[in-house]
């Protein structure tokens, strides 16, 4: 029987330093072999072969491999369905624990139930860790322990609970002198896992402390760099969540509210998982959507004659990143003027965001949808013209993204704006109308 060994299982955490589960693992005693699966419950339901951060993950895997075979260990990379992988990686090596940072999305937890499951009737110890948020579960709630459906008294909570142990690092890189050693271990090709390569740009995840100090003014302006880019690194756990929450709170309080919105969300979907796919308020569940093709395909593709909204769709669409200002534009424009339904942009977002994070998407359209649980009420409805006066006075923005702005090429707006926003209202209150009247 080949030696005992424990496995830490790479997810949402892809970094060696600073993390939690790996950590813990590299002091169980055991040697540790580190695991990444592609998973094919998640690749095969993506709709583009030449999906952006397929590519990205295989580059950042292929790099966290070298790093561990420069340490005489290596990164077993699989391609399937955890449940089949594991029981076949038992067939190998001598599993006795496997070691994982915890993930809240719905589908990671039944995911990581099963494997749990399994693991209890082979007799393998499964221990999880908390990484990639500052606080989880029920560790801020109101005082009766029911979680916070309001960001601000969640945020306040969050701030007096939080003791410098909380962002104190996990110094996972001074201990892997305890990985197993191995000859490395082989990669299976981007081809082979069915996708192309397709060139990507995620900037180096540090942010520059003087951005930081200068972000409450910037943030809102989408024609500069003013926020950190930082969304990417810190869903795939790249950068460590402790250092960034540590950056906010010596440089500014309003970048580390962003964390902490981030946070909330991660709470809010582990404590409400229906509001993945339903609304967190079920009174919005009443609203009847449009069903127009055309018009959400000219949304997709940045046509609606709204040039701040076009802009941010085709930044979307050329880039995989999207400004959060304009991000709350489209989504209003699309939920509001539109009338829409917010899944279909929530969909529509999750295909084409790099930094795609299930919690904190359906966090943003359901607030714009004011279905959410801290929403923009549902007569808020942004006014694109004011917002891009605001926003982007130079159209510097828009003439990045929309060149034939200004000329005859450019569309004529698909929808009118008082039409649209007397609409929206009107629509809505029959929803929650509706509602009332059959409770
Ligand atoms: P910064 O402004 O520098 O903020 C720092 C970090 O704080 C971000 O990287 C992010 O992790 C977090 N953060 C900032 N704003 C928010 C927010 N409103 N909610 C939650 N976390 C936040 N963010 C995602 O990471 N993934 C998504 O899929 C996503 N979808 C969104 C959809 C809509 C409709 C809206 C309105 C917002 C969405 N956001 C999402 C939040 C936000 O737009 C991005 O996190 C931000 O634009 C990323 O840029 P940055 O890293 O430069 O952020």
């Amino acid at each position: 029987m080949a030696a005992p060994i424990a496995a830490f299982w790479l997810r949402r955490d892809l970094r060696l330093n600073d993390n939690q589960g790996l950590f813990k693992a590299l002091q169980s005693g055991l040697p540790v072999l580190p695991v990444f699966i592609f998973d094919t419950e998640i690749l095969e339901v993506l709709p583009d072969r030449a999906d952006r951060r397929v590519s990205m993950l295989h580059d950042v895997i292929s790099q966290l491999k070298a790093q561990l075979e420069a340490r005489g260990s290596s990164l077993i990379v699989a391609h399937g369905n955890p449940l089949d992988v594991w029981p076949l990686l038992t067939k190998t090596y001598n599993i006795k624990k496997i070691f994982l940072n915890r993930d809240y999305e719905p589908y990671a937890r039944q995911r990581d139930q099963a494997v749990f499951d399994w693991a209890k009737k082979m007799d393998i110890e499964m221990v999880g860790a908390k990484d990639s948020v500052i606080f989880e579960k029920s560790e801020v709630t109101k005082d009766d322990g029911k979680p916070y459906t309001v960001f601000t008294p969640y945020s306040k909570k969050w701030m007096a609970r939080l003791t410098s142990e909380d962002l104190a690092p996990a110094p996972s890189e001074n201990h892997l002198q305890h990985l197993y050693p191995t000859a490395p271990l082989p990669l299976p090709s981007l081809e082979s896992l069915g996708f192309q390569y397709t060139p990507y740009e995620i900037g180096t995840g540090q942010p520059n402390a003087n951005l930081i100090d200068n972000y409450h003014e910037t943030r809102d302006l989408p024609f500069i760099k003013g926020t950190s880019r930082i969304s990417v690194h810190l869903r795939f756990g790249m950068i460590s969540i402790r250092a960034m929450a540590q950056l906010g709170l010596a440089h500014n309080q309003k970048w580390l509210n962003e964390l902490i919105w981030r946070d909330f969300y991660q709470n809010i979907i582990y404590h409400f998982p229906h509001s993945a796919h339903s609304a967190f308020k079920p009174d919005y569940d009443h609203i009847t959507w449009e069903q127009n093709d055309a018009h959400f395909q000219a949304w997709c593709e940045g046509k609606t004659g709204y040039p701040i909204v076009d802009a941010g769709m085709r930044e979307l669409a050329a880039t995989g990143f999207m400004h959060n200002r304009v991000r709350m534009i489209t989504a209003s424009f699309l939920t509001k003027h539109l009338l829409l339904d917010w899944r279909l942009g929530e969909a529509w977002f999750a295909q084409k965001l790099m930094d795609y994070d299930l919690a904190s998407n359906v966090g943003g359209w359901q607030w714009a949808a004011s279905s959410g649980c801290d929403a923009a009420p549902y007569f808020r409805v942004f006014n694109p013209s004011l917002q891009q006066d605001k926003f982007d006075k130079d159209r510097l923005y828009i003439k990045k993204w929309v060149p034939e702005y200004g000329t005859a090429k450019y569309p004529k707006p698909i929808v009118d704006h008082k039409f649209a926003r007397d609409r929206a209202i009107a629509r809505f209150q029959e929803g929650l109308a509706d509602a009332k009247n059959s409770k």
